[in-house]
């Protein structure tokens, strides 16, 4: 099933996150742009560069939504390579199937419904995987980290951009004050949905800080990881190689 949907029993299906992006799919990427005034596109270009995709190699996004990262990384492996897209959630995954077709990114593209910590992948089966703004949601985050690991080929590297912790001095209140106040105003006046975006801050607070997610990949089995501070760490890109 090359280029379709590969469907997953109801049950599998996430409550709270499923629910929150289900409501959000449509209006999610103008959101994305109003909310970091299109920053997000300079951290997605950034791991586009780190990830050194090349022609011919197979790379997984998990957690792909709409599939930003998915449409760069076809354009970087060519007609040869092959980028699969993955997503718990059926509508991320419509937009994103939708939009890539507009943009005329077809043939070297797959779009597959499935839960992070449960890939239904082999193992060995990517060159590269990538994951943005999924993990920080999971119920389990080092259950998919391990199965990052698992699908990744030896020599492979795992990417993962996420909101982190605020390092530069002067940051926190200005970013607390935007994200407590405006945002919320922000989800309701543009996706009539406040709780959505209420929820989404709380969980960038409760989230692992750039050190923390580090000794989770470390315990994931990845070696030589970094990571790379963006915004004055408001976002971080974490780096991991499988040896
Ligand atoms: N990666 C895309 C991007 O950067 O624009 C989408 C990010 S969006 C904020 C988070 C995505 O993670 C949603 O599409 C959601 O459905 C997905 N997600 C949440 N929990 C997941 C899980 N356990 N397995 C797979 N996807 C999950």
């Amino acid at each position: 099933t090359h280029f379709g949907f590969r469907e997953v029993p109801e049950t599998e299906k996430a409550g709270l996150v499923g629910q929150v992006f289900s409501n959000v799919a449509g209006k999610y990427d103008l959101m994305n742009d109003l909310m970091s005034l299109g920053i997000h596109r300079l951290w997605k270009r950034f791991t586009i560069d780190q990830t050194r995709a090349r022609p011919g190699q197979h790379v997984l996004d998990v957690a792909g939504g709409t599939g930003d990262l998915g449409a760069a990384l076809a354009r970087r492996v060519g007609p040869q390579g092959r980028v699969v897209i993955s997503d718990i959630n059926p509508a991320m995954l419509e937009v994103g199937r939708n939009r890539l077709a507009d943009k005329g990114i077809v043939g070297n593209v797959e779009f597959v419904e499935a839960d992070a910590e449960h890939l239904p992948f082999a193992d060995q089966e990517f060159d590269i995987v990538t994951l943005a703004f999924g993990i920080r949601n999971m119920t389990h985050p080092e259950q998919a980290l391990r199965e990052i690991q698992r699908v990744l080929k030896p020599g492979g590297r795992a990417l993962i951009l996420e909101f982190s912790h605020p390092t530069w001095p002067g940051l926190g209140p200005v970013y607390d004050a935007y994200s407590f106040h405006l945002l919320p105003h922000l989800g309701q006046l543009v996706a009539g949905d406040r709780e959505s975006y209420q929820y989404l801050v709380e969980s960038i607070r409760r989230w692992a800080d750039q050190e923390t997610l580090k000794q989770m990949m470390e315990r994931a089995g990845f070696e030589l990881v970094e990571y790379f501070n963006l915004s004055g760490g408001i976002v971080a890109l974490h780096k991991g190689i499988k040896l």
